[in-house]
């Protein structure tokens, strides 16, 4: 495979990457390989919980996304991990961002992106975040209600509106969106007429068909009814639209080659002979899921008969709060490094095992009847695709923390290009 050195310069030189300690890993050793070897050099004064980064996954999703979607211009949706190497990373492979509040506005700016190069993408922001975006320039946000259009005429007047619909048919996916924003078809006339009456420009329309394996269908159907806005618009004699947000809600799997294809096949169906039309994207989960794993360390253990139990030292509070507010199944590959295991090493039998985190509330459970080896005190458990809705929504109860300070940076090696689908 061949390494484009300029790319990988250019990665490891991104603000937000530059200055820190980024471990290139040669094809044979894994992440998993990676982690092994931190516990082990570092054994007792590590901090856990810790997550990985792997570089390489986003330069690769990157890749994958503009080939498959080559007229979609992602803007990163920050609230999905807003890990300032990742934000950094994606930066630098051109992605522009989607930000919800004053401070993800905050952190991308901070890493030298242009205001430009974000979407104020929350259709209800407080006046004083209104007032923020307009202070650095940040010119573009989306709406769905009137209320709203009074508050950014009043202290961000110089700012063009997105209008966000609510998709029709709901997808199934984990997290819908639509419950909570989004204007509905009857709606629409009177918002757009609204915003031309406060003399502020509407230059496009908005989606999310909701977030997590969503059926990618559904990117069809909305796009028919954005476009349904857009003819609206013209018809009440408004300045022709230019921008279709497609929102987020793409998975990294194969899933995104249907909902690639289906997205193209809309966008030519509907918008075809539309030459100035922008398509821009907010993905979220698609660069932020898969790129990161969590490796937590078992600090307490309990033997009821065949029952194991074990507590680790992150959970439901912490960096595993997408069991919660994301509705994630999450699943876990143990390391063993106690020393007790030594004399044991043939042992594999496995028990249906709970493994609780570190707070004191009984919800804060992570996995039950969990076929596990029987592990000890300071062995590890280790999570794959643990980078969406996770760093980004871990609390200190209790006094904890999620592994959202304690991220180390690698880049594995490239997969050869026969084994990607693309
Ligand atoms: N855009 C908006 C407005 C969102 O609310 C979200 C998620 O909540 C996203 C993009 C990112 O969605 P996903 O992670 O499914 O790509």
């Amino acid at each position: 495979v061949e390494e484009s050195h300029t790319n990988l310069k250019s990665i490891f030189g991104a603000s937000g990457v530059k200055g820190k300690k980024v471990t290139t890993l040669p094809p044979e050793i894994t992440i998993s390989h990676f982690i092994q070897s931190i516990i082990k050099n570092k054994s007792s004064q590590i901090d856990s919980p810790f997550s990985v980064l792997d570089l390489r996954v986003l330069m690769d999703l990157m890749t994958k996304w503009t080939t498959k979607l080559p007229t979609v211009k992602p803007y990163y949706a920050v609230k999905c991990n807003p890990n300032l190497s990742l934000i950094g990373t994606l930066a630098s492979l051109g992605s522009n961002f989607d930000c919800a509040s004053r401070a993800e506005i905050e952190a991308v700016l901070s890493l030298g992106v242009s205001p430009d190069r974000i979407i104020y993408a929350n259709p209800c922001k407080s006046e004083s975040h209104i007032k923020y975006a307009a202070n650095v320039g940040v010119n573009i946000t989306t709406y769905d209600s009137v209320g709203e259009i009074d508050k950014i005429k009043k202290w961000h007047p110089k700012c063009e509106l997105v209008l966000r619909i609510k998709p029709q048919e709901d997808s199934g996916a984990r997290s819908c969106l639509g419950l909570k924003y989004g204007a509905l078809v009857e709606e629409v006339p009177e918002l757009l007429k609204a915003a031309d009456v406060a003399g502020l420009k509407v230059i496009g329309v908005s989606f999310h068909i909701g977030s997590g394996g969503g059926n990618a269908m559904a990117y069809h159907g909305a796009i028919a009814l954005a476009k349904n806005v857009f003819e609206t618009a013209s018809l009440l004699g408004m300045p022709k639209m230019k921008i279709l947000n497609i929102g987020g809600g793409f998975t990294s799997g194969t899933k995104f080659d249907v909902a690639a294809l289906n997205v193209n096949d809309a966008i030519k169906t509907y918008f075809g002979n539309d030459e100035d039309l922008v398509v821009i994207g907010e993905p979220g989960r698609y660069f932020a899921e898969t790129s990161f794993t969590l490796a937590t360390k078992i600090i307490g253990k309990r033997v009821r008969g065949e029952l194991k139990e074990y507590w680790i030292d992150d959970g439901i509070y912490g960096t595993l709060n997408n069991i919660m507010f994301d509705f994630a199944i999450v699943s876990c590959t143990p390391m063993r490094f106690s020393s007790k295991h030594e004399k044991n090493v043939r042992d594999t039998k496995s028990y249906a095992s709970t493994v609780f985190g570190p707070t004191c509330d009984s919800v804060d459970t992570v996995l039950k009847e969990y076929e596990l080896p029987e592990l000890e005190v300071n062995d590890w458990l280790v999570f794959q695709n643990m980078g969406a809705y996770t760093l980004s929504s871990g609390t200190n109860f209790n006094g904890f923390s999620s592994s959202a300070k304690n991220i180390y940076l690698a880049c594995s090696t490239p997969v050869p290009r026969e084994e990607t689908n693309f």
